[in-house]
């Protein structure tokens, strides 16, 4: 099917998103057509001013639209603890659990010497920066429980031990291989809560 040029240039955006097919991008861009101008302005208003005003926080790298993040800045959390996570949705999942008080620390990745990441494309270092600073007394891995999640829960572990810092593993009970972010807050609460030692 033949689609006249701007339509076609959005639908293709549309397909480029994870997750859209392209019946899902027709869809979409035939929905955006039917809107009021107003309401497409805030819709690509609002992807720019997201792509503007959020990036990383320079201590946790979680996402953030101010430097260092209101978890970082909040006196109320405990800055003994921090919890290692891949990615910044994963933060989000466990801060829906309303169970965890102390900070995080996102590696963006895991490693996976298949796919070529290795302990210098994720946040490493920033984690060993952080625990060099002296206040951090337990270090939560939270990876994903999958075969690159626990190689990489191992190998900051093994770094981190001879530091005199305890490092828990997250329980069992999460979907083997499957994604944290799509856990259930008490499947969540629960692999937090029993915790073991690495
Ligand atoms: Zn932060």
């Amino acid at each position: 099917m033949q689609y006249i040029a701007p339509l076609a240039k959005l639908i293709e955006q549309f397909r480029a998103l994870p997750g859209i097919g392209s019946k899902s991008a027709a869809r979409l861009a035939y929905h955006v057509l039917e809107m009021d101008k107003s309401r497409a302005e805030s819709l690509a208003q609002a992807i720019i001013e997201a792509k503007e005003k959020i990036g990383y926080c320079e201590v946790c790298f979680n996402l953030t639209d101010c430097n260092p993040c209101s978890i970082c800045r909040d006196a109320g959390r405990d800055v003994s603890i921090v919890c290692v996570m891949e990615e910044p949705r994963d933060v989000a999942a466990v801060e829906r659990t309303r169970e965890y008080h102390g900070r995080y620390h996102v590696l963006h990745g895991q490693l996976s010497p298949l796919e070529g990441v290795g302990p210098n494309d994720i946040r490493i270092k920033e984690l060993l920066t952080r625990i060099g600073e002296g206040e951090i007394q337990e270090v939560i891995m939270a990876t994903n429980p999958d075969v690159e999640g626990e190689a990489t829960a191992m190998y900051i572990a093994r770094l981190l031990k001879p530091l005199g810092i305890r490092v828990t593993r997250i329980a069992h009970g999460l979907p083997v291989g499957g994604d944290l972010e799509y856990a259930d807050e008490v499947t969540l609460s629960k692999a937090m809560e029993n915790r073991r030692e690495m």
